[in-house]
């Protein structure tokens, strides 16, 4: 099965298989130093997955009813001794609150399709301590980026409102089979929290409405202008900000004295 996997790659499922041993080495070797389990978020055809179970104590999620079977198989005496725990069906569907009953840090290379959307719910699952993520550089860089950076927007502060955040390696379409269209980048998120409140969010997403007006301009959509003048004289703030010259921290104070 693991030799033709352009013919075993499924898009519907971002099925693009990580096949550098370099880039599986790094990964490995900049995980978390904790005594937490691992969950992998689609093992595919278990190239990452070999080395994880070799650490620490993996619960692995694979959508691909095919892959499921070809995993059950690859790995029956890691399943046996239970170091392996293999959930297969979508993971979204086995999310509710926290992903785990015990505290876990989140390794995979992620299916990009809804990579987002996996990062945003470990950030807010307390049972989630750390990510150490396979996504498409574009949205780590946005995870990533600091205050004045183009990339820097309401992803950056949420993640960065949680935890420390970075780009630990940056990785070329060569090193998957079938390559992926994008490139490619492995982001570290240390969690010392979890996820601001709903209210900070739906905050970050006015401000951050049109990223080329002002913050002030864009705040007018939420808010009424003698609250936001109001805010903006206490916190010292230029009305010609735009959203991206603000700092985390300052989008705290915005929202507390706003909200
Ligand atoms: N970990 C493998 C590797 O590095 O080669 C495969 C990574 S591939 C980018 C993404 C994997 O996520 C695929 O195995 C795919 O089937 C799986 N996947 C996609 N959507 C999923 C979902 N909703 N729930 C669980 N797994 C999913």
């Amino acid at each position: 099965m693991q030799k033709d996997r352009t013919a075993i790659a499924k898009k519907k499922f971002g099925q693009n298989f990580l096949k550098d041993e370099a880039v599986l080495a790094q990964i490995i070797q900049s995980m978390p130093d904790t005594p937490n389990r691992i969950a992998e978020i689609g093992p595919g055809l278990g190239d990452l997955t070999k080395y994880l179970v070799d650490v620490k104590s993996v619960t692995a999620f694979e959508v691909d009813t095919d892959l499921c079977k070809h995993l059950k198989h690859q790995f029956a005496d890691a399943i046996a001794t239970e170091a392996l725990t293999l959930r297969c069906g979508d993971v979204l569907e086995h999310w509710k609150s926290e992903l785990l009953d015990e505290p876990y840090d989140l390794v995979a290379n992620l299916p990009y399709y809804i990579a987002t959307n996996i990062i945003l719910k470990a950030l807010a699952d307390p049972a989630c301590k750390n990510l150490l993520v396979m996504i498409q550089r574009e949205v780590a860089e946005k995870f990533s980026a600091a205050p004045n950076e183009r990339a820097f927007g309401a992803l950056s502060v949420i993640a960065q409102s949680v935890g420390d955040v970075s780009i630990v390696l940056h990785v070329p379409p060569s090193a998957f089979e079938p390559a992926p269209k994008v490139d490619s980048a492995v982001l570290l998120i240390s969690k010392r929290s979890n996820r601001n409140d709903e209210g900070f969010e739906e905050f970050l997403r006015s401000a951050f409405t049109q990223p080329r007006k002002t913050l002030h301009k864009n705040l007018t959509s939420r808010y009424g202008v003698a609250e936001i003048e109001s805010a903006f004289s206490t916190l010292e703030l230029e009305r010609t900000l735009r959203p991206h010259q603000l700092s985390t921290l300052d989008f705290h104070r915005l929202y507390s004295i706003l909200k």
